[in-house]
């Protein structure tokens, strides 16, 4: 397998400038694409800002799908990265007008992608800098600790906190839950590049 394409891009001091294309969506594991690459997934409640997220890791403004309508996207979507990787934006979880039955769908397609994925190499778990650590989050979280999966915390949204002492506010309640907690914003890129730098050192060996 080719060099590890991150390793060049945390390097430079612009954003990243990847290849990056969409290759599918999956609303089941048969669609899945062949279990090849490694993968980085991102996981978090719908609207918390993780295709934006996505696409400013991959220095793109509109590659990964993202809407205004929290709990419309029910699908995997896998996008191809430097022939080398694929990142997974999986759908969100805790939009209030979803039904019991859609839950329990959307419960187990990201089982079945979380569980059976041999390819999986890393889960950036993605949550809101304003609000913090929410019941969903902290249940995932602990379902990732549980299955051992290798994981990142990203608070996102950063933009959002008016001052210095919101920021240290905000770290320290988001450190509580995960020692390693990260922050970023897909709107002014901040702390893109150090995301980019945690997922590389975490997916050393998954190539
Ligand atoms: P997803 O449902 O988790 O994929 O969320 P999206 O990426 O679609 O974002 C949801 C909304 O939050 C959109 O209106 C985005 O423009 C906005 N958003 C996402 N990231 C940021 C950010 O870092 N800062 C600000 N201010 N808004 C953001």
């Amino acid at each position: 397998m080719s060099a590890n394409p991150f390793q060049k891009k945390a390097g430079s001091l612009a954003a990243p400038k990847i290849l990056a294309e969409y290759l599918l969506s999956a609303t089941g594991p048969e669609h899945f694409p062949k279990e090849e690459l490694p993968e980085v997934a991102f996981l978090g409640r719908s609207n918390v800002g993780k295709s934006s997220l996505i696409n400013a890791l991959l220095g793109q403004k509109a590659l990964a799908f993202t809407s205004s309508k929290p709990g419309c996207t029910q699908a995997i979507n896998f996008y191809r990265v430097d022939s080398t990787y694929n990142f997974v934006d999986l759908p969100g979880y805790g939009y209030a007008r979803v039904s019991k039955d859609q839950m329990l769908e959307w419960k187990k397609l990201i089982e079945s992608y979380l569980i059976e994925r041999q390819t999986l190499g890393l889960s950036v778990l993605v949550i809101d800098a304003r609000r913090g650590w929410m019941a969903p989050d902290l249940e995932l979280k602990r379902w990732l600790e549980a299955h051992g999966k290798p994981r990142l915390v990203v608070a996102t949204k950063m933009d959002k906190l008016k001052n210095q002492s919101e920021m240290q506010q905000c770290l320290k309640s988001l450190r509580e839950g995960a020692d390693e907690a990260m922050l970023c914003s897909a709107e002014t890129g901040r702390g893109v590049r150090e995301i980019w730098q945690a997922i590389m050192t975490k997916t050393q060996g998954s190539q």
